[in-house]
């Protein structure tokens, strides 16, 4: 069972002793009994205000962008022009335990803080946003709803498998005439006896038709509700169920290692135990699902500007003209400044946007402004490291296209900016 930073196979004892070099002295990082005040620096104790992540936090970032260096930088080109969703890596991912972060050790989870597995995700997501997706989505929309709505016997039958990375679970809300307005969508579900019969499809659906799908959570219709709108109920679909079918799309312009589905119900018949939490619950249970949702695509939006703002940086110093390397310009040296200025300001949102949520604190504000933030600060990241790189940003071999192109989904998917904004001025009373 993984539960504690030394067990997880991403983590090498040299990382340990290298970190407890420092704050922490003849500490043992994998002592449970230790109260959580071990893990702190001095710096930590006592303090308010605190910038500092924790020493669990900081080998974290460091192995993950090891093994995001090692493993996914060389493939990641190769995956994205074939549009091909890599099931070997994926299943490396789930071996160094980048599923199931967040969950308790009773469902095979690390049982980490919400901060570290955002670290992940934009360490990730500073190489690859395909395999980001994987990780966010896998995480985010797969794991969370059935570990924070599901019964103990729907934890227990589905949470090991998916916390191994061995399985992947997609999240179906969105349909071909609901998108924004979630609220609009017509699948529906009736109860026949012992047995939900689910009718309708979703669209754009992660992870939710590959070899390694091992279901999805799907939202349908059961009735109408006291205030005379639709009742929406969750459902736990296996994959495998008759009636339903999860077809591959193909051709997107980003996220191209990723997989992403069209699922159809026709009269799919599923145990009355499937429904997720309460009947009637559905609706909240994807809100409260998006919230956590809204901070892993911030993750993705501030490893993808690292990572092409990095991609940028390095270039600009190697890259001469008229006798000097481009960052000499003082028009390049500004661009770089924004970047890493926008960066800094959009790190600071989304980690406070987790500590609160880590703290059990309203955090569904923050996570909007986070999302919001960090997508469109990788947008003009991005935008400006094609700029930096001229001609040969626009050629795939310098990646910094493909952070471009990655970009573009993150104003897009779960609740677009236009959405986000909708959601922060309502926080704000207007
Ligand atoms: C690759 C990919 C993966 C995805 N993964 C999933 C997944 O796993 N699960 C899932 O359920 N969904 C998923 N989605 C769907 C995604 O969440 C939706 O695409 C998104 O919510 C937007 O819905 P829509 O595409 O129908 O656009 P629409 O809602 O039709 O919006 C079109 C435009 O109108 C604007 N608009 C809409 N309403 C308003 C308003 N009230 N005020 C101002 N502007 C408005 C929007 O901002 C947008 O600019 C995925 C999408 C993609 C492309």
């Amino acid at each position: 069972m993984l539960c504690s930073i030394s067990h997880l196979p991403f983590i090498s004892q040299k990382d340990i002793d290298n970190y407890s070099k420092g704050n922490i002295k003849h500490k043992k990082l994998n002592d449970r009994s230790k109260s959580k005040g071990d893990f702190l620096k001095e710096s930590e104790k006592g303090v308010k205000l605190n910038f500092d992540l924790t020493t669990e936090q900081e080998i974290i970032r460091n192995s993950v962008r090891k093994f995001a260096e090692k493993e996914i930088a060389p493939v990641a080109l190769e995956l994205d022009e074939k549009e091909e969703f890599s099931a070997e890596l994926t299943k490396k991912m789930g071996e160094i335990g980048l599923f199931g972060m967040f969950v308790s050790e009773e469902y095979e989870g690390q049982a980490m803080d919400y901060l570290s597995y955002i670290i992940a995700v934009e360490e990730i997501a500073r190489v690859d946003g395909s395999q980001a997706a994987t990780i966010a989505a896998g995480n985010s929309l797969g794991i969370g709803p059935i570990y924070y709505f599901g019964t103990e016997d729907q934890k227990k039958r589905y949470l090991p498998k998916l916390c191994s990375g061995e399985a992947l679970w997609g999240f179906g809300l969105t349909e071909a005439n609901a998108g924004s307005d979630a609220g609009g969508s017509r699948t529906n579900a009736v109860l026949d006896g012992d047995e939900w019969v689910i009718n309708g499809s979703k669209i754009f659906i992660t992870n939710a038709a590959c070899e390694m799908t091992m279901g999805v959570t799907v939202q349908a219709i059961t009735g109408i509700s006291p205030n005379g709108k639709p009742e929406y109920t969750c459902f736990l679909v296996e994959h495998g169920t008759k009636g339903f079918k999860a077809v591959p799309m193909h051709k997107k312009m980003m996220w191209r290692a990723s997989n992403t589905a069209e699922l159809y119900f026709d009269d799919v018949r599923i145990p009355k135990e499937n429904i997720l939490g309460k009947k009637g619950d559905g609706f909240h249970q994807m809100l409260k699902t998006l919230d956590g949702g809204r901070l892993s695509i911030g993750a993705m939006g501030l490893g993808g500007a690292q990572g092409a703002y990095e991609a940028a940086l390095r270039y600009s110093k190697e890259r001469e003209q008229f006798g000097q390397p481009i960052c000499k310009f003082q028009a390049i040296a500004f661009k770089l400044a924004d970047c890493a200025l926008e960066i800094e300001c959009a790190r600071n949102l989304l980690y406070k946007a987790c500590w609160l949520k880590d703290q059990g604190r309203p955090f569904e504000k923050e996570a909007a402004m986070s999302k919001l933030c960090c997508s469109e600060v990788m947008g003009r990241v991005a935008n400006h490291a094609v700029q930096i790189h001229g001609g040969y940003g626009l050629m795939k071999e310098y990646n910094v296209e493909r952070f471009y192109r990655d970009q573009k989904l993150l104003d897009i998917g779960e609740g677009t900016s236009e959405i986000q904004r909708i959601v922060i001025s309502r926080y704000i009373g207007c």
